[in-house]
């Protein structure tokens, strides 16, 4: 099973991630956890690129090649074999952050992000995308209070609400494929449905 994360900034993302593993780890189930960009030493270092503060701004276009040369990696590397060895992949991000950060917040055209990923992922999609939906003023509240910081930390609140409607206009396109969790709920929660969800894949 290829389960994927997503969410903006400060929806709890890391806890959760570990929430998941633990509950995959006290099932014995085999898996892997991952994320992206990044996933192998390429692409980690296309991470770094992606994240670092520079002056020079970055062409829209640039950045989503970058995260898909990212991803080309990683599914060679990382995510195809693991799925070929029956392993379970928890992937921390993947396409649909595509659709939402340079989709959505980036404003880039969505046919161009389809073609990508066609030719990327062939017909490989998530089995389930987990999307922690949040209000980004609350999520970067949270977010800033936690230290995280990245050149993104300086995009305007409009962009993160850009980025939160891709994912949701994502979700409602292929509810079967989603679960939407209303990541302000207290963190028992949302684990429990996140459990729930995870009880169904198996
Ligand atoms: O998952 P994490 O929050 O660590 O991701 C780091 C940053 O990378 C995020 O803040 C997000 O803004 C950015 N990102 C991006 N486009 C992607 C994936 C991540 O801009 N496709």
């Amino acid at each position: 099973k290829f389960i994927t994360l997503e969410g903006g900034e400060g929806v709890g993302k890391s806890t959760n991630l570990q929430f998941i593993t633990q509950w995959l780890a006290d099932r014995n189930i085999p898996f892997i956890q991952t994320r992206e960009p990044g996933g192998t030493p390429l692409a980690e270092q296309l991470r770094e690129l992606l994240l670092a503060k520079r002056d020079e701004a970055v062409d829209p276009t640039a950045e989503l090649l970058m995260v898909f040369a990212a991803r080309a990696q990683h599914l060679a590397k990382v995510i195809i074999p693991a799925l070929e060895r029956g392993d379970w992949v928890i992937c921390d991000r993947f396409t649909d952050a595509t659709y939402a950060y340079q989709g959505g917040g980036r404003a880039l055209d969505r046919a161009l992000i389809e073609r990508l990923e066609n030719d990327v992922q062939g017909d490989l999609r998530p089995d389930k995308v987990l999307l922690l939906d949040l209000d980004p003023q609350i999520g970067l509240q949270r977010a800033a209070s936690t230290g995280a910081a990245d050149r993104f930390e300086s995009e305007q609140l409009a962009f993160f609400h850009r980025v939160r409607e891709a994912y949701r206009e994502r979700a409602q396109a292929a509810p079967s494929r989603y679960a939407v969790v209303d990541a302000s709920q207290p963190l028992v929660q949302v684990q429990q449905q996140l459990g729930q969800e995870l009880q169904r894949l198996l």
